[in-house]
């Protein structure tokens, strides 16, 4: 099933229901909105001369638009390539080269960064809202392209071990298993219902826009297209109902936000991707009630692997409710989860090991990398590189993740990259860069430099970030060290230096 076939059928019997929000207007109703996907989709196909398989690439500040494009690249049988706004344009290069993009899709903030890009594979670069892009909608609407339960529908670019972002092709099938378990799991959609896009929707936001056109409710997207506590309780009077997706560090914000707005009008917010401090989820009970559902997920099985459901976050009766609440909850319903050692055994509860997920709503692998897709997915199981432990009712509580990966304010920032960036600088000899625990972000990134020669200038190591990685990746702290922690291989003991950066935290 082609999953633009949701919003055709909503066009057809939900016609009159708003589909798209800008703030607090209504800016389509789905009638209006399926019509100008079908014509969008054809004038990929005849305008652009696009094939069915090409991938068309999005990066977009959150907008209305984000959900006619999408929804016209799979009607028209292409693949979707949404692209982070945040990152660098190194990294917007690298993701649109390795996509093999031929059209990309620009928010106006982005339109001329992106077209200063050199990529060989874009045919065109269309800004949204510009001339251009509305002379789109003058084409023939088409048919829903046929297309297979495992062609890709969706890119999903997530940082590698390495540093270089890999695409997860998440298929029509995967979308279909989540969407549908968003039902069985996490929340019901009901007439009149809608879904705030206050996070990224390159990420679980947008992906959380299929339930919403499946049953016909609103997407609406702040005035400001990002994430600002004050706006969001402004809006929820207006859109009664609301649902949003944030991850834990939003969560915190909205919490320590002052006001007495009234928050009866909300419906749920789903948070996830990053940590939650226990503190804080037990903050966020006092100040919203029951309506808080946690998942864990990573692009490769797209906001679908475990859930604490509403109940069971708010059920402070229950014994072992603290424990629940730190931890990621049970498996969802499309898949099965373990955890296993080393060689892929399963662990016996109460053990730590590296957690396997396997269901329709894992991806079928990385785009043009089967080395990565072979280890990722050995034995058809996907090896999330997260890991955990399990109690004996089913609840698993995430540890480590292996791969040392940061995870600041819910994005996630791979250590390497940032390291990086410094090596390149001529007064850094070595340098690792860990997380540190922060109230405020989830982590903070940190370096520990070690100079070739007298202390480098912070601010210039500052600089090397800046012109090589995503702002909100750069370290917040530098340490100038004489050596790092290594093991009788030479590899830095990460560890090691996270135990030496807690004790010098104490110390201070
Ligand atoms: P991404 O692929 O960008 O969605 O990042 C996925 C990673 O974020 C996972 O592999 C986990 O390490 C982390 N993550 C996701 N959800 C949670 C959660 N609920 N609690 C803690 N960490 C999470």
């Amino acid at each position: 099933m082609n999953l633009a076939a949701w919003l055709v059928r909503a066009g057809t019997y939900m016609g009159d229901r708003p589909a798209l929000g800008l703030g607090r207007a209504v800016v389509s109703d789905y009638r209006d909105l399926a019509g100008r996907t079908a014509r969008l989709a054809g004038a990929m196909r005849t305008k652009l001369g696009l094939r069915p398989g090409d991938r068309v690439a999005l990066t977009m500040s959150n907008a209305p638009e984000y959900v006619e494009i999408l929804f016209a690249a799979w009607h028209a049988g292409l693949a979707a390539v949404p692209v982070n706004a945040k990152l660098h344009p190194n990294e917007f290069a690298h993701i649109l080269g390795d996509s093999g993009a031929r059209a990309v899709f620009m928010s106006a903030d982005l339109a001329e960064t992106v077209s200063g890009l050199p990529v060989e594979t874009l045919d065109h670069r269309i800004a949204v809202g510009s001339r251009d892009y509305d002379a789109l909608f003058a084409a023939d609407p088409i048919d829903l392209a046929p297309v297979a339960a495992d062609d890709v529908a969706w890119l999903f670019y997530t940082s590698g071990t390495t540093g270089q972002p890999k695409g997860a092709m998440l298929t029509h099938r995967v979308l279909t298993a989540m969407t549908l378990n968003y039902f069985a799991d996490i929340d019901t959609v009901s007439p009149g219902d809608c879904i705030l896009h206050a996070a990224p929707m390159s990420h679980g936001s947008g992906l959380y826009l299929l339930p919403h056109v499946v049953r016909g409710a609103c997407n609406v997207v702040p005035e400001s297209r990002h994430f600002d506590p004050a706006e969001m309780f402004g809006l929820m009077a207006r859109w009664p109902g609301m649902a949003f997706f944030a991850a834990p560090t939003m969560v915190k914000r909205l919490v320590d936000h002052h006001g007495d707005v009234d928050t009866t009008p909300l419906k749920t917010i789903v948070y996830g991707g990053g940590p939650m401090y226990v503190a804080d989820a037990k903050a966020a009970l006092d100040r919203f009630g029951p309506k808080l559902v946690q998942i864990y997920g990573q692009g490769e099985s797209p906001m679908t692997i475990t859930f604490v459901s509403r109940e069971v976050i708010a059920d402070r009766s229950h014994p072992r409710w603290e424990e629940r609440l730190g931890s990621v909850g049970v498996a969802q319903s499309v898949v099965q989860v373990r955890v296993a050692d080393g060689g892929d055994v399963t662990l016996p509860h109460g053990e730590t090991g590296e957690i396997l997920v396997r269901g329709d709503s894992v991806m079928t692998g990385y785009w043009n990398n089967p080395a990565a897709t072979e280890s990722t997915l050995a034995g058809g199981w996907l090896h999330t590189g997260d890991m955990g432990v399990m109690d004996a009712d089913g609840f698993l509580t995430l540890k480590d993740r292996s791969k040392d990966m940061i995870i600041s304010g819910g994005s996630n920032i791979y250590p390497r990259e940032v390291e990086e960036a410094l090596l390149r600088h001529p007064g850094v000899a070595e340098v690792s860069v860990i997380g540190r625990p922060d109230p405020e972000w989830g982590e903070v990134v940190v370096a520990y430099v070690v100079p070739t020669d007298g202390a480098p200038d912070i601010k210039e190591l500052d600089r090397y970030c800046l012109d090589a990685i995503a702002r909100f990746k750069r370290p917040k702290d530098y340490r100038i060290v004489e050596s790092l922690p290594k093991n009788n291989y030479g590899k830095v003991l990460k560890t090691q230096l996270r135990a030496r950066d807690a004790a010098d935290g104490l110390a201070d």
